[in-house]
């Protein structure tokens, strides 16, 4: 099975970081290390965290992220202006006697350098960030984290790139979790569109239930498969987002539930499905019912 689950939420704060982590970890342990591997993947990329809970992994891989960006010529440009003229995101200005080019406006899309009669406007590597690859103790689960450079104006290009490394990673036999940055905005939705699936995870309260609505819209209109995960159940009004998911024909997969332990366990960066009996079934569980709704969207 080769599937991206899309790990999301409408807010901050639900425990999504903590959800995802723990499923990665229980997920291993439950596939058949032989056979399936798991490949947790932090696109939370203005504060990855995930690599807080594994505290054992190893880095065996560290690059630069960059994206071309064109880089004007004085010395070719014959001052044309058709440059400008196709930049649908003003991210060329001409002014008569020179060109200039606002990086972080470019949306690294080639027009202008391939449209330039004069090769006045080559693309140049620009670095947005970086990432790391880490091998956590269970022998098929992989880690990989990729964090934006600050002043970066768009997390968008870095998840993109993201994306097309993780499409070139041969086998048939991958999970990969996709932890997206929280709100329903270009970077989730840059996730969510390359996935297969989506977990949204969310809270019993009315924000919560608010944030969730906004959530499965963004995911209906991309047409993508859903679950929720209630965390912190019982702490509040469970009620509201068993109702709206009722309603909505959404499948509730699992409830994480508010726990003094959890909290202390997240603390410390230990992660939750490991403190009791009880968490370990939760999270046995909900990997046991997530690996059946992938089997099942095969047969669809
Ligand atoms: S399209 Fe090329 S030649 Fe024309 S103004 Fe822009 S950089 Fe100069
Ligand atoms: S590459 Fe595209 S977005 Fe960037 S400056 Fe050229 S036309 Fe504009």
């Amino acid at each position: 099975m080769r599937k991206k689950i899309a790990i999301a939420s409408g807010k901050g704060g639900t425990g999504k970081t903590s959800v995802s982590v723990n499923l990665a970890a229980q997920l291993s342990d439950t596939l058949n290390p032989d056979s399936q591997h798991v490949a947790l993947v932090d696109l939370d990329v203005e504060e990855p965290n995930s690599l807080l809970f594994f505290k054992d992994a190893e880095r065996f891989y560290h690059d630069d992220e960059s994206r071309p960006v064109p880089v004007w010529d004085e010395k070719a440009c014959t001052l044309c202006n058709k440059c400008s003229q196709v930049c649908e995101f003003n991210a060329i200005a001409f002014l008569g006697t020179k060109v200039l080019v606002f990086p972080d406006l470019c949306h690294s899309c080639h027009a202008c350098s391939v449209l330039c009669p004069e090769d006045a406007l080559p693309m140049q590597e620009k670095r947005m960030g970086e990432l790391s690859y880490y091998k956590p103790t269970q022998s098929n689960l992989s880690l990989s984290e990729y964090r934006l450079d600050i002043g970066q104006p768009s997390a968008v290009p870095l998840i993109s790139s993201a994306i097309k490394r993780i499409n070139q990673i041969p086998g048939d036999n991958q999970i990969f979790l996709l932890d997206a940055p929280p709100g329903t905005s270009c970077p989730m939705m840059e996730i969510v569109k390359s996935s297969d699936f989506v977990l949204l995870v969310t809270e019993p309260t009315p924000f919560g239930l608010h944030d969730l609505q906004l959530a499965v819209e963004t995911v209906e209109k991309i047409d993508r498969p859903m679950a929720v995960v209630l965390n912190k159940a019982g702490s509040g009004a469970d009620h509201l987002i068993d109702n709206f998911c009722e309603l909505e024909g959404i499948p509730i997969i699992a409830r994480i539930p508010q726990s003094r332990k959890v909290a202390e366990a997240y603390s410390r960066g230990e992660l939750v499905y490991k403190i009791n009996d009880e968490f370990h079934e939760i999270y046995k569980s909900f990997s046991e019912d997530l690996v059946n709704m992938l089997k099942t969207l095969d047969l669809e």
